[in-house]
């Protein structure tokens, strides 16, 4: 079956008369647990809540059995040399823990995997807060980091030693590429673990675990979900997988999350699996737009630099067509400095300026205007909706070209 079949089938319950055909939210904090609480599949709701378990399932199922997933698991054995080989590439099970909100399954890999006097290798263009929980406080508490760009091989050069390699591919708001076997299969020589944030590319985009990573790591809260209206995130793991120390990850991972606490609510949960059910047609939609508009972009006197992985021009489509499935709905852009880029805003209609990305309707921010990331005054990142490619693209026209005559 193929993956839109399957998603948009997943929450279905059982045909049962009379029953309802999705279950609604369950809202408990204490379940029935008479007699002995091992044998209750639920007894507190910090710890599971059958909605969550819902969401997890269906999660897991898009992390290992997408397209994706097939394309990597091919890509992986095009690196061992097994390619030819029809039993190298074994499917694999995925287990999912959601949590409420992108940061909180960041911060659930990190306290799982690293403990005082580890390494970690970071991408210096990792996402902001990432970066800022490892240095103002993992570090604090002994850890030692090591920072290096996504792009080129600074990640694989800091390897020696680490216990874990974080990857964000592709980077944002620059849109680098690395190439997720390559670096996993490094990265485990050298004993650590890796984590992938795949929030940009979605695991229905591209499968980290199929491609040899420890942990996928997403924030929900933009494509996954769609709608500019949930926080949640997720990390998943390949079934049975094991730290070096013969400790289940997921099973740390759980007891992270119902140790600190800061858990997803089931509304949430409901809702989130509500919007799974369209990912993939919002994926196919805004990676089409996004790719009109990138290659719209490239033509344009007013723009000095467009960066998409789609591109067969961009420096990271080799990398990306082996391990991506789909390019995702972000793209970034840039104009010539900060009153371009301010006047662009000012003369758009249809783009909302807002920062997140992956939603239904197009929105794009001036990213230096947060001071977060080291980037040029001009650099718009764009992330294209579900809006007519046509509209959209006549919308920026009129714009790029008010804002270029404004400034000359
Ligand atoms: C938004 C984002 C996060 C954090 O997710 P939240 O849901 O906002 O906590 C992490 N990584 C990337 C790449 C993101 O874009």
């Amino acid at each position: 079956m193929r993956d839109a079949t399957r998603i948009v089938r997943s929450s279905l319950t059982p045909a049962k008369a009379g029953d309802p055909l999705h279950h609604g939210p369950v809202f408990a904090a204490p379940f029935h647990t008479p007699g002995d609480p091992a044998e209750a599949p639920y007894s507190y709701a910090r710890s599971h809540n059958p909605t969550w378990t819902e969401l997890e399932a269906a999660i897991a199922a898009i992390e290992c059995s997408s397209e994706a997933a097939a394309l990597g698991l091919r890509a992986r054995a095009v690196l061992d040399g097994t390619a030819e080989d029809p039993a190298a590439a074994q499917p694999f099970q995925a287990k999912a823990l959601v949590f409420a909100s992108g940061m909180a399954a960041v911060a659930a890999v990190f306290g799982a995997a690293l403990r005082p006097g580890d390494i970690a290798v970071l991408p210096a263009d990792a996402y902001f807060a990432a970066r800022t929980l490892m240095t103002e406080y993992f570090v604090q508490m002994g850890i030692k980091l090591r920072l290096a760009p996504t792009a080129g091989d600074g990640l694989a050069e800091a390897l020696e030693g680490a216990k874990l390699l974080w990857l964000e591919t592709p980077s944002n708001p620059t849109l680098d590429v690395c190439d997720i076997a390559a670096l996993s299969r490094a990265a485990h020589k050298a004993g650590a673990l890796v984590a992938v944030d795949n929030t940009t590319a979605t695991p229905l985009g591209q499968s980290p675990l199929a491609l040899g990573a420890d942990f996928s790591v997403v924030s929900d809260t933009k494509l996954m979900t769609g709608h500019g209206d949930l926080l949640i995130g997720h990390v998943a793991v390949c079934e049975g997988a094991v730290d070096s120390n013969g400790a289940s990850l997921y099973a740390k991972l759980d007891q992270w999350r119902t140790l600190t606490g800061g858990v997803l609510g089931p509304m949430e949960a409901w809702l989130a699996l509500r919007s799974l059910g369209t990912l993939p047609l919002r994926m196919e939609r805004t990676g089409a737009n996004a790719m009109k508009i990138a290659e719209f972009l490239t033509g344009r006197p007013e723009v000095m630099q467009v960066m998409y992985p789609g591109m067969k021009s961009d420096p990271g489509h080799a990398i990306a067509s082996r391990q991506m499935i789909g390019y995702g709905p972000v793209l970034s852009f840039v104009l010539k400095n900060r009153k371009v880029a301010e006047s662009f805003f000012a003369h758009t209609k249809l783009i909302t300026e807002a920062t997140s990305f992956g939603g239904l309707t197009t929105s794009a921010e001036r990213r230096a205007r947060w001071g977060h990331d080291e980037v040029r005054a001009g650099l718009i990142r764009f992330s294209a909706g579900c809006e007519a490619a046509e509209d959209l693209i006549e919308d920026i026209e009129q714009a790029l070209v008010k804002s270029a005559a404004g400034a000359a």
